[in-house]
């Protein structure tokens, strides 16, 4: 057991507690900042278990932190893979519209999009789709040409090395347990000892709001999880997809719909879905927590929530059970795709935010408490955002620092 001081702790080795923790090393040279991971790997969690996109910023509220975070954190994150030399591949992407309202839909999103300065959006017609991504139907779409793929593990690797570099220490198999504070300094209890601390930083994702309130934080919210079922292309099959198709969004539900993304490593994922996960971390169907599922039963937000959502949620349940269901959603954007195409990929779970009212948090959030800053919703596009995120939240500790 190691017991030390510290001036910062950060709870969390994803790509949000790692891209703070290196901000702020450089922002602080001197100061001692000790990132502690339960995991064996940093990025085990929803960073490593994404759709590796590259988001351009089009679907984001004007002036919401997602929309200026996606669209800066894009141009900052491209040049930070050129710069380390990090895969990524500017394949493009294309939203199909096919009936009369996605048509409508499509030119909102457009003007959206505009709005939130992704450059060099447009709208195409079905010819210029069919150049672009050979086997898609589509009446029309938005082409967004420099959306990209990228390897975010890797990534969150490089913001581990760069924060370590600087001086940073990072503690993998560390879990947090809770904090008892005496006189403006906090005593953090973590699996592998106690460290003392002026700061703590919570950037624990899926549990996010469990540190919250281990802190005495109630933030009127409770992560909700949700498992992303993918199927991948079989490799003689891969071709059918050139780069990022995605359907038009349906505005009432905050996910994207089941979509194509070409990877860095030349596969191709179908998916995901969106399905109540039975465990934060439960990336198999039978994945069971029993304090994970009371603390989603015993918020009133829940059933809130599952009222308004029903008619989906019983679609989805129907679409993860039965391949072909989720075959059928694709043909809809590849009509020649089969069954016998797509094999299973490994899940991911998405930290839904749900507030007391049954609505989800929508945008970024990031709130202060004696003593911690708590980052309590950072869904996508998080990753792409991951840069501007970390500055942020390295922005209030640096300050918080430079007042003490
Ligand atoms: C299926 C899916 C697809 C997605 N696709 C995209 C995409 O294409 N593009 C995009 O921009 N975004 C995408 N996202 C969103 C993006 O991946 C996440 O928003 C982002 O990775 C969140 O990062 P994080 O660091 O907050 O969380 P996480 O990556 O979950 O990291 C939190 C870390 O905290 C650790 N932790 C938790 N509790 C403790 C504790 N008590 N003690 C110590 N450590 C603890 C966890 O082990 C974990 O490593 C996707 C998400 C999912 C799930």
């Amino acid at each position: 057991m190691t017991n030390f001081a510290a001036d910062v702790v950060v709870v969390g080795g994803g790509l949000i507690g790692l891209s703070t923790a290196m901000h702020l090393q450089q922002m602080q040279p001197r100061a001692r900042i000790v990132l502690i991971e339960k995991d064996a790997e940093f990025a085990a969690q929803q960073s490593g278990r994404n759709s590796g996109v590259l988001h351009a910023g089009i679907y984001y509220e004007p002036g919401s932190l997602k929309a200026k975070y996606c669209v800066e954190g894009h141009r900052a994150l491209s040049e930070f893979c050129d710069r380390f030399d990090i895969p990524i591949i500017r394949c493009g992407k294309v939203i199909v519209a096919n009936t009369e309202q996605e048509l409508q839909r499509l030119e909102r999103l457009n003007d959206r999009g505009r709005e939130n300065g992704v450059p060099d959006l447009r709208v195409i017609d079905r010819d210029e789709l069919a150049e672009i991504e050979p086997h898609v139907r589509g009446a029309s779409a938005l082409y967004a040409p420099h959306s990209a793929i990228v390897d975010y593990k890797k990534i969150a690797s490089t913001y581990a090395a760069v924060f370590q570099n600087a001086g940073g220490k990072a503690q993998l198999n560390s879990e947090f347990l809770g904090v008892t504070a005496k006189k403006g300094r906090y005593r953090v209890q973590t699996s592998t000892g106690d460290i003392e601390t002026k700061l703590v930083i919570n950037c624990a994702g899926l549990h996010s709001d469990v540190v919250a309130a281990k802190m005495g934080v109630k933030p009127g919210l409770r992560i909700i999880p949700f498992r992303g079922e993918f199927f991948e292309f079989i490799e003689s099959r891969r071709s059918l997809v050139k780069g990022l198709i995605y359907p038009v969004p349906n505005p009432s539900l905050p996910f994207l719909g089941v979509h194509f993304t070409l990877r860095v490593d030349g596969s191709v994922d179908a998916g995901p879905n969106a399905i109540l996960a039975t465990k934060r971390e439960g990336y198999h169907r039978r994945d069971f927590s029993w304090s994970d599922v009371a603390s989603t039963l015993s918020f009133p937000g829940f059933w809130l929530l599952a009222a308004k959502n029903l008619g989906p949620g019983i679609f989805e349940i129907n679409r993860s059970l039965r391949k072909s269901a989720f075959v059928d959603s694709l043909r809809g954007l590849i009509p020649e795709i089969e069954e016998k195409d797509l094999i299973p990929r490994k899940s991911g779970v998405r930290a839904m935010a749900v507030d007391r009212s049954g609505n989800l948090v929508d945008d970024f959030r990031v709130e202060e408490s004696p003593g911690a800053i708590h980052v309590l919703n950072a869904p996508s596009p998080a990753a792409t955002s991951s840069l501007m995120i970390g500055k942020h939240v390295a922005n209030m500790a640096d300050v918080r620092i430079n007042a003490s």
